[in-house]
C-alpha cells in the first residue's frame, strides 16, 4: 500500500476504537494524510500551534497503529500547515493535482489579516526599501499621506506580506480604526454575488467596503476586463478617498500597464504614491533565508545559505519553499543541512523549470553562440577566444543545473573543482562589471531555454 490517504483511512478505523472519543474527535480526526516518504507517513495538523502537542501525545500510538495496518511502514512525521507545500511536492503520493490547486487557491483567498506577516520579519534591502518606507509611513498615519498607496512588482516579492504588515501595524497602533483586506477575487466575487441576489441593490456589499478606515485590495490587476466591478471600485474609491480613508493596492504591474482599465480609475490609482518592488539582491536573499531559518529555530551554515540564495533569485516564495524542503530533508535524514541536501531539494525546481536543459545542451548553445568547437571548449586550449566561452559555459552549467562541481570538472577534461569554482566566480564578477558578458549570458540562456 503506498497511498497515504488509503493507509490513513484504515488507521482511523482502528484509532477510533483505541483512543478516547474526545481525543479522536479533537486531535486524530483533524489530521490530514499528506504523503508517504521513505516508509514514513506524513500527517498534517490543522494549525501550527498543535503540532508539538500532537507529536508528543500521539506519535507512539499513531506509529503502533500504522504498523498494525502495514508492518513495512517505519515512522510517522507530523507537520504543520506551513510545511505542507514542501511535503506535498515530495515524491507525488496521495494528493491529486486538482485537490492541490484547490488548496492553493484557498490559501490565496484567505481574507483575514495574517499575523504571521509583519514589519519585523520583513527583510529590507535595496530592492524593496521604497515599498517598505512607504508602507511604514502609511501604517503610521493612515489616510493622511500617500493615498492611495499603489505597490507593484513581480510574484513572490513580498507585496502581500507588506500589505498584511500594514494591517497588523494599524491594528496595533490605531485599534479604533477599521481595516479591511481583500483579494481582488474576493471583491469581484462578493460584488457578483450582490448583483445576483439583489440586482445590485445590496447595501451589504457597499457598507462592507465603504465603512472602513483602511481598505486594502490585493492584486488589483485582476479587475481589468471587468467593467462593472471597475465601476463599483470607482465609487468605492471616491467615497473612501473623499473621507480621507486610506486605500492600498497591489498589482503585478503599474497602473498604466493594466489593460483594459477604465481611464478614470487608472488616474485615481496614480493619485497617490506608486512604488515598485524588485527581486532582492544576493545579500538580501541570504538575509531573508537566515531570518526564516532562525524563525524555525534552525541553524544553517552560511555557505549553505549562500548556495541556496544563488540558486533561486527572483521569487522569495520559491526560496522559502526550498528552505522548507532543505529543513525537511535534513530532519528526514537526520543530518545537518549541507550543500548536497540543497541539491536534492533543488531537483524539483530544476525539473520543473529547466526540464529540457542538459549540460550537453548548454555546451551546444555556447559553441553556437561563440562559434567554437565542442572539443576546444572542453579541451585544454588557453587562448582568449576559447577561455571566455569556456568560463561562460561553466558558469551557465553551475547556474542552471544542480550538478556537483567535480562532475562539471570531469566534463571539462578532468579539471579540478576549484578551477570550476574559479571560472564560475570569474564570470559572475565580470557580469557585474561588463555589460557585454551580461548580454552574452542572457542571450545564451534564452537560446538554451527556447529549444
Ligand atoms: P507577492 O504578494 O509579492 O507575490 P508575498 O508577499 O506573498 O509575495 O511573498 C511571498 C513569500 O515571501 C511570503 O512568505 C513572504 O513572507 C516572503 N517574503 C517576500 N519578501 C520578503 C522579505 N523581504 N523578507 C521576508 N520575507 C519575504
Ligand atoms: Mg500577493
Amino acid at each position: 500500500m503506498n497511498n497515504a490517504k488509503e493507509l490513513w483511512e484504515k488507521m482511523l478505523t482502528n484509532l477510533e476504537i483505541e483512543v478516547s472519543a474526545v481525543n479522536f474527535d479533537v486531535w486524530i480526526k483533524t489530521l490530514e494524510a499528506v504523503s508517504i516518504i521513505d516508509g514514513r507517513l506524513v500527517l498534517m495538523v490543522p494549525s501550527e500551534g498543535s503540532r508539538k502537542f500532537v507529536t508528543e501525545k500521539f506519535s507512539d500510538q499513531l506509529t503502533a497503529t500504522m504498523q498494525e495496518v502495514n508492518p513495512s511502514m517505519t515512522a510517522i512525521l507530523i507537520i504543520g500547515p506551513n510545511d505542507a507545500d514542501t511535503y506535498r511536492t515530495e515524491r507525488d503520493n496521495c494528493v491529486a493535482e486538482a485537490e492541490e490547486t484547490e488548496e492553493t487557491t484557498k490559501r490565496v483567498e484567505a481574507n483575514v489579516i495574517n499575523p504571521k506577516y509583519n514589519f519585523e520579519n520583513f527583510v529590507v534591502g535595496k530592492s524593496n526599501q521604497f515599498m517598505y518606507a512607504a508602507a511604514r509611513a502609511v501604517a503610521d498615519e493612515p489616510g493622511s499621506r500617500y493615498n492611495p498607496l499603489f505597490i507593484y512588482g513581480g510574484a513572490g516579492l513580498g507585496k502581500t506580506h507588506i500589505m498584511h504588515a500594514i494591517g497588523n501595524s494599524v491594528r496595533m497602533s490605531h485599534p479604533h480604526l477599521k481595516v479591511l483586506y481583500a483579494s481582488s477575487e474576493k471583491f469581484v466575487n462578493e460584488f457578483i454575488e450582490s448583483i445576483r441576489t439583489t440586482k445590485g441593490n445590496s447595501t451589504h456589499f457597499r457598507d462592507k467596503y465603504r465603512n472602513v478606515d483602511v481598505l486594502m485590495i490585493d492584486d488589483i490587476q485582476l479587475i481589468s476586463k471587468m467593467p462593472r466591478t471597475q465601476e463599483e471600485m470607482f465609487h468605492t474609491f471616491n467615497d473612501l478617498h473623499g473621507h480621507n480613508k486610506q486605500i492600498i493596492l497591489t498589482s503585478d504591474r503599474p497602473p498604466k500597464e493594466i489593460s483594459p482599465l477604465e481611464e478614470r480609475l487608472r488616474t485615481r490609482f496614480e493619485w497617490g504614491l506608486i512604488v515598485d518592488v524588485q527581486p532582492p539582491d544576493i545579500e538580501t536573499r541570504i538575509a531573508i533565508l537566515q531570518k526564516k531559518a532562525q524563525a524555525e529555530k534552525y541553524n544553517i551554515p552560511f555557505g549553505v545559505l549562500e548556495f541556496m540564495a544563488e540558486k533561486i533569485s527572483d521569487n522569495v516564495r520559491d526560496m522559502e519553499s526550498l528552505l522548507n524542503k532543505v529543513i525537511f530533508l535534513s530532519r528526514l535524514y537526520n543530518s545537518s543541512p549541507n550543500i548536497d541536501l540543497v541539491k536534492e531539494a533543488l531537483k524539483d525546481y530544476t525539473d520543473k523549470t529547466e526540464e529540457s536543459v542538459s549540460a550537453d545542451r548548454i555546451v551546444d548553445c555556447v559553441c553556437r553562440y561563440f562559434n567554437v568547437k565542442k572539443e576546444e571548449l572542453v579541451g585544454k586550449k588557453k587562448t582568449k577566444e576559447i577561455v571566455e566561452p569556456r568560463q561562460i559555459c561553466i558558469y551557465l552549467i553551475t547556474d542552471m543545473l544542480a550538478l556537483p562541481l567535480t562532475t562539471i570538472g570531469a566534463m571539462f577534461g578532468g579539471r579540478d573543482h576549484t578551477t570550476i569554482m574559479h571560472a564560475r566566480d570569474k564570470v559572475a564578477e565580470k557580469m557585474g562589471q561588463n555589460p557585454k558578458t551580461q548580454v552574452a549570458v542572457t542571450d545564451i540562456k534564452d537560446m538554451i531555454l527556447k529549444k
